[in-house]
């Protein structure tokens, strides 16, 4: 009797979703990376009841052939990279290959896309294994993805999803991550058809203004230092500005949202001895880091990275840091003295 058995692909996608797809936000995420990584000016999301009904991301970036399209849900499909050697330089956000699989697993999902030169868009669907054929489509340029009805499928999960106005928010702020992360791209969010968030592409001051607050930007320091191939820039709260969480801190490796300790630390360490213990700086960060020195393949959501040499990393940030943040205050004591 044979006990070991490999599992059909359906819940393999299923398991994955489990990781990659944790609630709509963590979808929504992975649909506006794939946007980003197909060079896309404009993203528009709508949302219906949280995500859970509907999410939709549709973009205006280079688009998928009709050929490929049922291609691009298959697992361990992607056109980012090809060889390890990518693996160690990527410089999209994506590469696994496995999100919209995933998400097609436990969704119905709708995927269209126009190639530029094409008469008209293609689609294909998909709910759990089953993939329509090619139909055509309409769709003005670039590439419509909607999600319907997530975990229709997996009753287990469903009970996991909070109410429509907790999972909203999660999906609002994975919204903000990317539109902090990419000024140069214009954004929209919909929910239950209401305008949220109208950005026009521009400067980081004027969409971190809008997304974090004008008392933040007024309250904030410009920075960009460099250190050989290190780069830190961006904006953080000069100690007139603070909060009482840690709400409103982004920190960015290469234009990818991560969270890590050392680089929570190093900032901690900068403002040591300018913020009070129980209070936070807001920050809208961004290390620009050559691809080799960090590791982003750590985890299946890429919000870890692991680098090569943590220490200089620490010690740029804390110097980097340190150095702006006082700056500022030098100058306001040397035209005070004078
Ligand atoms: P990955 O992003 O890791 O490559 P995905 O499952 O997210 O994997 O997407 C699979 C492939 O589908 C991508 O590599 C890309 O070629 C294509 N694709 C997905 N979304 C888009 C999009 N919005 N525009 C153009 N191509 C896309
Ligand atoms: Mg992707």
């Amino acid at each position: 009797m044979s006990v070991i058995r490999v599992l059909p692909d359906l819940l393999i996608n299923q398991i994955a979703a489990g990781e990659v797809v944790e609630r709509p936000a963590s979808a929504l995420k992975e649909l506006l990376e794939n946007s980003v990584d197909a060079a896309a000016n404009e993203i528009a999301v709508t949302l219906m009841q949280g995500g859970i009904k509907q999410l939709r991301v549709a973009d205006d970036g280079i688009g998928i052939v009709a050929e490929e399209l049922a291609l691009a849900l298959a697992r361990h499909a992607t056109s980012k990279i090809a060889t390890l050697d990518d693996l160690e330089s990527v410089n999209s956000l994506g590469f696994r290959g496995e999100a919209l699989a995933s998400i097609a697993a436990v969704s119905r999902l709708s995927l269209i896309s126009r190639r530029r030169g094409e008469r008209h868009a293609w689609k294909v669907e998909a709910a759990g294994s089953d993939v329509t054929g090619l139909q055509p489509a309409a769709l003005e340029s670039g590439t419509a993805v909607e999600v319907q009805d997530l975990y229709f499928n997996t009753p287990a999960r469903r009970k996991f999803l909070k109410s429509e106005a907790t999972e909203y928010g999660h999906c609002e702020e994975m919204f903000r991550r990317l539109a902090l992360s990419r000024t140069d791209i214009s954004f929209t969010l919909q929910h239950n058809g209401r305008k949220i968030w109208q950005l026009p592409a521009g400067p980081m001051e004027r969409r971190a203004a809008t997304l974090l607050g004008d008392e933040f930007a007024a309250a904030s320091v410009i920075l960009d230092e460099r250190a050989g191939s290190l780069r830190l820039w961006g904006m953080a709260s000069l100690p007139g500005f603070s909060r009482g969480g840690r709400d409103a801190q982004y920190f960015y490796v290469n234009g990818r949202f991560v969270r890590d300790k050392l680089i929570a630390h190093a900032i901690r360490e900068a403002y040591k001895d300018i913020l009070h213990n129980d209070r936070h700086p807001a920050f809208a960060l961004f290390l620009e880091i050559d691809p080799e020195g960090v590791d982003v393949n750590v985890h299946p959501t890429k919000i870890e990275v692991r680098f090569r040499d943590a220490r200089a990393i620490h010690q740029f940030i804390y110097h980097a840091l340190n150095k702006a943040l006082s700056a500022p205050i030098r100058a306001r004591h040397e035209s005070t003295a004078a």
